[in-house]
């Protein structure tokens, strides 16, 4: 877990590894500013489609396209086995999905996914549909990148401390692999935005 990586972790956007290893970015829905969006009235709260195995408030659905099944639900146990009082479930309706995957499609070079989410509170709470879009690009850890860019789906924002975290802005921090645990970085995070889970425990 050698992660040379703190000099980087503040950079938001798109950087290059020395090694060559591609990196994670994220780009705001709308055209950047310096603070978030204007909140408006729209919401997209939904009760889960399927039983949930704890009770939470807040459920997001992702429609996953073309990911594969295995690798979106890897990414979704990720995420739901923090604690938090937030879940991600897997939806087939495009239409109501909180979070949609896009196509994959060409983003800029070293850029392997991002995601448009808009947030009307801090910590981020996404009030609108998230939208991911994935770039194939060989010899990057894709799973890693999906469930990095779930995260800013739910709201994370990249990780600024040291050591591995999936939501480090650089995945070499967690060795280009997806770690048996949920580092704490992004438990904390999760648990910050959302609160544990009610019974958690
Ligand atoms: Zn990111």
């Amino acid at each position: 877990m050698n992660s040379p990586t703190s000099q980087i972790l503040s950079a938001a956007l798109t950087v290059f590894a020395a090694s060559g290893a591609l990196v994670l970015a994220r780009e705001p829905a709308k055209p950047p500013s310096a603070s978030h969006p204007t909140p408006t009235s729209s919401t997209s709260l939904s009760t889960p489609p399927t039983p949930a195995a704890a009770k939470v408030d807040r459920v997001f659905s992702i429609y996953p396209g073309a990911e594969p099944q295995d690798r979106m639900a890897k990414a979704v146990a990720f995420w739901n086995g923090v604690g938090a009082n937030v879940e991600v479930t897997i939806t087939a309706d495009k239409d109501t999905a909180d979070i949609v995957m896009l196509p994959d499609r060409a983003l800029p070079e070293g850029t392997v996914g991002r995601t448009g989410v808009r947030c009307t509170s801090t910590p981020c709470r996404p009030t609108e549909r998230g939208v991911i879009t994935m770039s194939a690009q060989a010899g990057y850890p894709r799973q890693l990148a999906l469930i990095h860019e779930i995260g800013h789906a739910m709201g994370l924002a990249h990780y600024r401390g040291s050591g591995c975290a999936v939501m480090a802005p650089d995945a070499r921090s967690c060795d280009r692999k997806v770690p048996d645990r949920v580092p704490a970085g992004d438990r904390d995070a999760l648990i910050q935005a959302w609160g544990n889970a009610p019974n958690a425990g």
